[in-house]
């Protein structure tokens, strides 16, 4: 805590912590995010399967509000949190590992009826090759036979509320689960039984239905990322930035999805991204987000800015990005920048994406 008041990047000096959600199909990885964000992206889609990635900001006034409960509004510092929506259909399998590699924390969601699955293990591995931190959303709760539900509420208080058959059904389950991971060779605990958070990995048990422990997520999120990755979570002035997606838009031409992860993008700025036939040099025509807490990938209209500072997703629109690729970095050039050294990085990049392709 002091390491955390005594900092030099205390007060408004930080950029949102990413997260990513990952975790076996069905396990309620796109209902969590719908049930934070109050859409209905699950219902629209094929199967439920997320296919693409998408990108949505959660403002900290929102996670104030919904964390209201806790009584922890002090404690928030950063401005928001930034969510990537990761696919969770094996095929994916690139995209989430260019997921996880953005992202400062990522909540591995399993389900408390199945337990370990395939998908929960590919991603633990993901994540320790990574060295990403995590947190365990053991999700659907709400199936626990007998459930009483609590729309919203932290989960101690919804814990409360349920019979003694319900409570023991969860230990167990709970237990079961631990043990589980033990195998894995991770500890893991309840978070709010969890003495050693960094040696220990904690689990927020949620429901995606009725959003019990929805509160709980957001703010182990949040208070998580602001205690131990102040350094990280700096804002600073150099560009950090990846292309997600490459895509078509109506009255928009051929546009990128990006994730600003650090520093600030301008309309009018010079930039280079990678493309199949070499580095394209092109310049920021509109920067373009959501409306706030809708994802990048929902169709509708969108807010167009002069600048965007980090972290956010974004979308460009700009002229020649029809063979850019998706999962390389963005460059911006500045006035005194070489040019010809950037477009070497861009390629040198490229070609660490496309090795990474042929490998999954
Ligand atoms: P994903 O494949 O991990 O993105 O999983 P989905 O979000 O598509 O959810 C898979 C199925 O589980 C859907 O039918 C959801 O409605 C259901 N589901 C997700 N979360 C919960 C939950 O917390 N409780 C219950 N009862 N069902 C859930």
């Amino acid at each position: 805590q002091s390491a955390v008041s005594s900092s030099p990047s205390d007060g408004n000096n930080l950029r949102s912590p990413i997260c990513c959600i990952m975790g076996h199909v069905d396990t309620g990885k796109t209902k969590l995010l719908d049930c934070i964000r109050g859409t209905n992206v699950q219902g629209g889609e094929a199967g439920g399967i997320t296919q693409q990635i998408g990108a949505t900001y959660f403002p900290a006034e929102n996670i104030r509000e919904r964390t209201k409960e806790l009584k922890a509004d002090a404690t928030l510092k950063v401005p928001g949190l930034l969510v990537i929506d990761t696919p969770g259909h094996e095929s994916f399998n690139n995209l989430r590992s260019r997921g996880s590699g953005l992202c400062d924390i990522a909540i591995l969601v399993v389900d408390i009826m199945h337990g370990l699955e395939p998908q929960t293990i590919e991603s633990l591995n993901l994540l320790k090759m990574r060295n990403t931190e995590f947190i365990i959303a053991l999700n659907k709760v709400d199936r626990l036979y007998g459930w009483k539900t609590c729309r919203n509420a932290p989960i101690r208080k919804a814990m409360m509320k349920q019979s003694k058959d319900v409570k023991n059904e969860f230990n167990m389950k709970v237990t079961q689960i631990v043990t589980q991971f033990k195998e894995q060779g991770l500890n893991t605990e309840l978070y709010y039984k969890n003495k050693e958070m960094g040696e220990t990995f904690s689990i927020v048990p949620t429901s995606a239905i009725s959003g019990e422990g929805i509160p709980d997520m957001l703010l182990l999120l949040v208070q998580w990322t602001q205690r131990t990755m102040i350094e990280k979570l700096t804002y600073s002035e150099e560009v950090q930035c990846t292309v997600l997606e490459v895509k078509v838009i109506e009255g928009h031409g051929t546009t990128i999805d990006v994730v600003l992860v650090n520093g600030v993008l301008h309309e009018g700025d010079q930039i280079v991204v990678s493309g199949m036939q070499g580095p394209i040099v092109t310049t920021i025509r509109a920067l373009l987000t959501p409306h706030p807490m809708k994802e990048l990938r929902v169709k509708g209209s969108y807010i167009h800015h002069k600048e965007i500072k980090a972290a956010m997703g974004i979308k460009i629109t700009a002229q020649g990005l029809e063979h850019a690729i998706a999962g390389a970095s963005l460059y911006v050039v500045k006035p005194d920048d070489d040019l010809e050294y950037i477009k070497k990085a861009a390629l040198e990049d490229v070609e660490s994406v496309l090795s990474r392709v042929d490998r999954s």
